[in-house]
């Protein structure tokens, strides 16, 4: 039996293990140290825009840091993009806040900008304006940032930007991670690049970085002994986990390069086939790591994605459906919801392929050999 395909697998790339060995040679095993230093370094570099990088511990503690750094308290609204991983909403849970999720628009498939401003609205009708937009940049595609910024300016709600996905895409030369007043990055096992669990917030405001890590290294206030004026959190990234980041952004570029050559395979093998639809750029502003490449599928297609992914499956490759909205989500059922059926027709043809930058050749030529059976 041939080795299993995965969606998105951690890709190595050999510099790692010299930070590792550093981190042990000097005995930095510790969430804290030379190597967290030179990662947000390395962030900081490449993402430009003069942001500040936080590493912390995972991107879902990025995101909850972002609210609290926001002053969102209990009974809060916080607008947040529905087709989305469910990391991107708990934590507007964890701060007794109240979700309202957007429907996504079809060109990014990202906040819909109109059902944002209903959402607004909503909220401003039942005096609490929400407290922040957390919007997403879904499987590397960057969001509308100039119309979300317009209404986040009209109406002074901050923007959380949930790039968790999209470290290494742009919007109108832009990077990714540096569009919202907050925005996170995960380096989670199955990202475009890992440190096997850890992620960062980026931020313009300095002070806001040192909040961030003051609160993440348990707040603890400046005295002799241990002195607390506020509530403290564990979410430092560790050293060892920052030396895997390092050797990973020494491979960044490459890694872009490949997600995005898979992303052209897709292409080539659909490009005659009107039956499944590629997730594209819309226009040349938009640059998209291709994190994940996803493809809907049409009832032309005359199977449906159930039977696809069975077929799939027979062969040892993995494919998964489009991440399922949280406003349809049984946890998130009392939630409010702005938007039509956009995120849900998605959900229901959209199947996400195998991605990762270390697919080989053969690995492409055994999930080409699927479609050519189904594809007429
Ligand atoms: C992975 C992911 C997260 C969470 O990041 P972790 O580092 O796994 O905590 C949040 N939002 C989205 C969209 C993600 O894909």
């Amino acid at each position: 039996m041939d080795k299993k395909i995965w969606l998105s697998s951690p890709h190595m790339g050999g510099g790692e293990m010299k930070y590792i060995q550093q981190a042990f040679d000097e005995n930095w095993i510790a969430p804290l140290g030379p190597n967290v230093n030179g990662l947000e370094n390395d962030l900081e570099t490449y993402l430009g825009e003069g942001v500040h990088v936080a590493a912390l511990s995972s991107g879902t503690a990025a995101l909850h840091l972002s609210l609290i750094l926001l002053g969102v308290e209990t009974g809060d609204f916080v607008i947040c993009q529905s087709l989305t991983f469910s990391a991107s909403a708990n934590p507007i849970i964890y701060m007794g806040a109240h979700p309202v999720f957007v429907d996504s628009e079809k060109d990014t498939w990202n906040l819909c900008p109109n059902a944002v401003e209903d959402a607004i609205k909503f909220g401003i009708s039942k005096g609490k304006k929400p407290k922040a937009i957390i919007t997403v940049n879904l499987y590397g595609m960057p969001y509308k940032a100039e119309e979300i910024s317009a209404l986040s300016k009209r109406y002074d709600i901050p923007v959380i930007e949930d790039s968790a996905e999209a470290l290494g895409s742009s919007y109108k030369n832009q990077k990714c991670g540096t569009f919202g007043d907050l925005s996170v990055i995960s380096f989670n096992g199955n990202k475009i690049i890992t440190t096997s669990v850890g992620g960062c917030l980026t931020v313009k405001n300095k002070e806001f970085k040192d909040k961030a890590v003051f609160l993440a290294t348990q707040a603890k206030d400046n005295a002799p002994h241990y002195e607390h004026t506020s509530i403290g959190y564990n979410y430092r990234m560790s050293n060892v986990c920052a030396g895997i980041g390092r050797g990973q952004m020494e491979m960044l570029e490459e890694r872009i390069q490949q997600r995005r050559a898979n992303h052209r395979f897709y292409q080539e093998l659909f490009q005659d086939h009107l039956s499944v639809t590629l997730h594209t750029e819309p226009t040349a502003d938009y640059f998209s790591n291709h994190w994940l490449s996803v493809a809907c599928l049409s009832p032309e297609l005359g199977i449906t994605r159930a039977e696809l992914m069975e077929k799939f499956t027979e062969e040892e490759i993995e494919t998964r459906p489009i991440w399922k909205p949280m406003h349809l989500q049984p946890v998130f059922r009392n939630a409010a919801f702005f938007g039509s059926d956009l995120s849900e027709k998605l959900f229901n043809n959209g199947l996400c392929l195998p991605s990762g930058s270390n697919l080989s050749d053969s690995d492409r030529a055994r999930i080409a050999g699927v479609f050519k059976k189904v594809l007429m």
